[in-house]
């Protein structure tokens, strides 16, 4: 029904990642181009564990952008909240991984159509219609879409969402560090679910310790659920009443783009209809069990949307 509906907000764009592994992006002699954004990813993610999702962004009226409109449809996912830009073209990120192992980003976005989301535009009736509202654009610090993110938050709150944010940090796309920690804090104490990797934590609490007390120095009074990622170390969990880790399965990785949308995807997906489980510890970790099942899942194809698994393969993770 209508009411189990979970809307992400954020960008959807193309990673350019070059044909051979191992250049630099100049190097490259060519590129695949792979969908992903990871508010897109997480849409898809939930619809593909069959669960309802609608992706609310902006993209550019080019064939980019009409391409992964499509792909969000093909997948399930309602585009009823997808705008496009008249102007501006779509977001393209050139993303690489370096002999030396250092990803190299380079990133189309001048301004690109994701960044130029008005508050007027908004599909205030669907994002009204959402149970869960996820958020964790990296086009949060430049207007209008800042604005438009706070005016969607404020109408899923006020219509009774649970929200749920991803930080989603990409450094290079940040004027300074400083103001990467500003913007993300300044919208973090609406979340009552909040997902960070432990390469977030870090940069949040400015300490290189990952431990119970630099996570709940993150904790704000309006959180029930905070987790920890932890890659192939699983997940930690922290609620007002209890706290834990939870394992990750071994899996063959090949790619771990995606891993982390594909985790908060399936844990939405069972929280959408039951928020009780968020004061139940058992339940709560049969959920994260099965979110690190998806998140390893994903990590054992290339790309991001299509290694996000189906309910049945991550069934099949379970049950070993
Ligand atoms: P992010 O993609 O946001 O950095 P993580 O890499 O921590 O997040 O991945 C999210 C979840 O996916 C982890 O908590 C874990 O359960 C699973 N996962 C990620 N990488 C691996 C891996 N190499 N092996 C097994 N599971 C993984």
């Amino acid at each position: 029904s209508s009411s189990s509906l979970i809307v992400s907000f954020g960008e959807m764009l193309i990673d350019f990642v070059p044909t051979v592994s191992g250049v630099s992006l100049a190097e490259a002699p060519g590129f695949l181009k792979a969908p992903g954004g990871a508010p897109a990813n997480v849409a898809i993610a939930v619809a593909r564990l069959g669960g309802k999702a609608a992706f609310v962004g902006k993209l550019g009226d080019d064939e980019f952008g009409h391409m992964l409109a499509g792909i969000l449809k093909e997948n399930g996912v309602s585009a009823d909240g997808i705008n496009f830009d008249q102007g501006a073209r779509t977001a393209l990120a050139f993303v690489t991984l370096r002999a030396d192992g250092e990803r190299e980003f380079m990133f189309y976005r001048n301004p690109s159509a994701d960044m130029l989301l008005r508050p007027d535009e908004l599909n205030l009736e669907l994002i009204r219609s959402a149970k869960v509202f996820h958020y964790g654009s990296i086009s949060l610090i430049v207007e209008p879409c800042r604005s438009a993110h706070l005016e969607a938050m404020k109408a899923a709150k006020e219509a009774g969402a649970l929200l749920s944010y991803d930080p989603n940090l990409r450094l290079p796309l940040w004027p300074s560090p400083e103001e990467a920690r500003e913007q993300i804090m300044s919208i973090w104490d609406k979340a009552e679910v909040i997902k960070v990797s432990d390469v977030e934590l870090e940069f949040l609490t400015g300490s290189d310790k990952i431990d119970d007390e630099s996570a709940l120095s993150l904790w704000h009074p309006n959180l029930k659920l905070l987790l920890v990622t932890l890659g192939e170390h699983g997940c930690r969990y922290y609620t007002k009443s209890f706290r834990g880790a939870v394992d990750a399965f071994h899996v063959n990785t090949v790619d771990t783009t995606g891993a982390g949308d594909a985790f908060v995807g399936a844990l939405l997906g069972k929280l959408v209809d039951d928020q009780s489980v968020l004061e139940d510890e058992p339940r709560l970790r049969e959920i994260l069990k099965f979110a690190n099942a998806c998140g390893a899942i994903t990590t054992t194809k290339k790309g991001a949307i299509p290694a996000l698994p189906t309910e049945s393969e991550a069934l099949n993770l379970l049950k070993g």
